[in-house]
């Protein structure tokens, strides 16, 4: 991929970005809203994908086997459903709507996600990642279950504070840059105009239901960009809208990613990848996963 393109300047946006349809592991179709053409990062939100909402009743759910990441922390977010996390740590972890698994790579893990054996019957949410600086995308990697959030309810909104700080509550996730992650939900009619930090950029995506947001309406399948340079948003939704608010500073690094790697060089991805495909140890070692590990898919400018 090239580096980005996109400008940050300091004024407010509103950009419509279509999401794309992806495949997630073992055939589950995802919409992707980051990267997307026109939009690579949100602050340091470098990825993000919605997931259903899935029927999941017959048949085994989610199956994503063992993989590496390097240089981000993943995100994950369930709204319905509940998944279970293996990593090269040791680390076993049911989520369940309400928590969140943060995941940080650093120079190097591997995981499989996969519906639990018994399983209720719809999967829905969100799997973000989020970029790591310079000075933290080597560090050891590490994992963390939070198993409840802050929630503040404001103008018939439930709102959830997954990162950073909003309306005088603090988010308990570890993170290292300046960033914001909400959710937002309403369970009926609900309207709020929301503190924003203008240093900050922001963006949107309506998981289930329809917002409007500073005049606008946006639904599924639509990734919102704000921009810079506003105090506030003015939000509102009925009943069943829930919406992901990210924002934070400009990243201000050229972040190249391939496949499930971030780094800064193509030459650095590509040795990920053979890296991984090669069994380095670096990545550890997945266990209890019933499946095979995923092969890295070679990149284009890589020798063959
Ligand atoms: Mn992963």
């Amino acid at each position: 991929m090239e580096p980005s393109e996109q400008t940050t300047g300091a004024a407010p946006a509103w950009q419509v970005l279509p999401t794309r349809d992806a495949e997630l592991g073992e055939g589950m179709t995802i919409r992707r809203a980051l990267p997307t053409r026109g939009r690579r990062m949100i602050g340091a939100w470098c990825f993000l994908d919605h997931f259903g909402p899935v029927d999941v009743a017959t048949g085994e759910g989610m199956r994503v086997g063992p993989h590496p990441h390097t240089g981000l922390q993943t995100f994950t977010w369930p709204l319905a459903g509940e998944l279970f996390h293996r990593d090269s740590l040791g680390c076993q972890q049911l989520i369940r709507p309400g928590a969140v698994n943060l995941m940080t790579a650093g120079r190097g893990i591997s995981h499989s996600e996969e519906s639990p054996p018994e399983h209720v019957p719809t999967l829905h949410g969100a799997q973000l990642w989020i970029a790591l600086p310079e000075a933290q995308r080597h560090i050891e990697p590490a994992f963390e279950h939070y198993p409840a959030m802050p929630v503040v309810e404001r103008g018939g909104f439930r709102v959830t504070v997954l990162a950073g700080e909003s309306l005088g509550e603090q988010a308990p996730t570890r993170v290292y840059s300046p960033l914001v992650g909400l959710d937002l939900a309403a369970p009926g009619d609900a309207a709020l105009v929301l503190p924003l930090r203008p240093d900050f950029e922001y963006g949107a995506l309506v998981l289930a239901g329809e917002a409007r947001l500073a005049g606008g309406a946006l639904v599924p399948g639509q990734l919102l960009y704000l921009g810079r340079g506003r105090e506030s948003l003015e939000v509102s939704g009925a009943a069943g809208l829930r919406l992901l608010l990210l924002g934070g500073a400009p990243f201000g690094e050229d972040v190249l990613m391939w496949w499930n790697f971030v780094g800064r060089t193509r030459e650095e991805l590509a040795e990920y990848v053979s890296a991984w495909n090669a069994g380095d140890p670096r990545f550890g070692t997945v266990r209890g996963y019933a499946g095979d590990r995923l092969p890295a898919p070679r990149p284009p400018w890589a020798a063959a």
